[in-house]
């Protein structure tokens, strides 16, 4: 699901910011894991990169079998719509839009009806146990319901990746549990999760721990570990699963071959 080969992501300045240096990092399809490390270790940057936010400045980055490096940004912004969801410690929620609406609005592009869309987000928000809060907008809902809703919102359109940026960090210790608990659902379900956190006691009770330190990986757990409990087959092109109430072409612009994978080799 992700191979890093060699990643550096450097910003300029004088001297120069390795934000991630020399990065070789492998996710099977199906695994939850932490990424865990001090402030400005590096660990955002490497979310941003494994989501196909950021480029790297040396290195190959795969994501689903797809090398982003071969990508236009246009074919990237449809990888990260078909198959990656992003959730944030600041959850993201639109202000003063019921918590379906600001599921429904995660599945814009997705070329589904808005009857559709909204079908779809209604059952996401079952998903995460917030059935009954549907209609409900931000400031009605406690922070670890938003944080549920924005989580619903970021596996609505089904990703086969969930990317998580300190998604407790926010949360008092009930409500972070309880999301922890959510994506080990989704997980369970097939998801392929990563976790950043500086939280070490939320990192224990994930499979799989990396942790960073100034931009480098300096201990990985689970690099050889066996096959996780949640996997599931690696997405192939139109191989997505098909949110509720309909689908869309893969490549949207028509480009189906750009952006094809390449033959496994593992
Ligand atoms: P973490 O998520 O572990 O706190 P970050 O990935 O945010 O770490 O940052 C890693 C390092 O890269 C830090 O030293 C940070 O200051 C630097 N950095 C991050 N983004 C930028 C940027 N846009 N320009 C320059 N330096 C940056």
């Amino acid at each position: 699901m992700i191979e890093l080969a060699g990643v550096t992501r450097s910003y300029p300045g004088n001297p120069p910011v390795h934000a991630v240096r020399e990065v070789s990092l492998r996710v099977r399809p199906g695994e939850l894991l932490a990424v865990v490390g001090p402030s400005g270790s590096g660990k955002s940057t490497l979310l941003n990169l494994i989501g196909t936010l950021d480029r790297p400045s040396a290195g190959r980055v795969r994501i689903a079998g797809y090398d982003v490096d071969r990508l236009s940004d246009r074919e990237l912004s449809t990888l990260r719509a078909e198959h990656i969801g992003f959730v944030f410690q600041q959850f993201f929620l639109t202000p003063g839009v019921s918590a379906v609406g600001n599921v429904a609005e995660g599945l814009l592009y997705t070329g589904l009806s808005r009857r559709a869309r909204i079908a779809a987000a209604t059952e996401s928000l079952r998903r995460v146990g917030l059935g009954h809060r549907l209609t409900h907008r931000p400031h009605e809902l406690s922070g670890g319901e938003r944080q549920r809703v924005a989580l619903a919102r970021a596996v609505a359109g089904r990703p086969s990746l969930l990317l998580a940026d300190e998604p407790t960090g926010s949360l008092d210790t009930a409500s972070g549990a309880s999301v922890v608990e959510l994506l080990r659902e989704l997980n369970a379900d097939g998801t392929t999760v990563v976790v950043i956190t500086h939280d070490t006691d939320l990192a224990a009770r994930l499979p799989r721990r990396v942790t960073m330190r100034d931009g480098a990986v300096v201990a990985d757990d689970g690099a050889d570990a066996s096959p996780p409990t949640g996997a599931r087959p690696a997405p192939q092109t139109g191989g997505r699963r098909t949110p509720p109430g309909g689908g869309r072409p893969p490549h949207p612009d028509g480009s189906p071959t750009a952006a094809a994978p390449e033959e496994d080799t593992r």
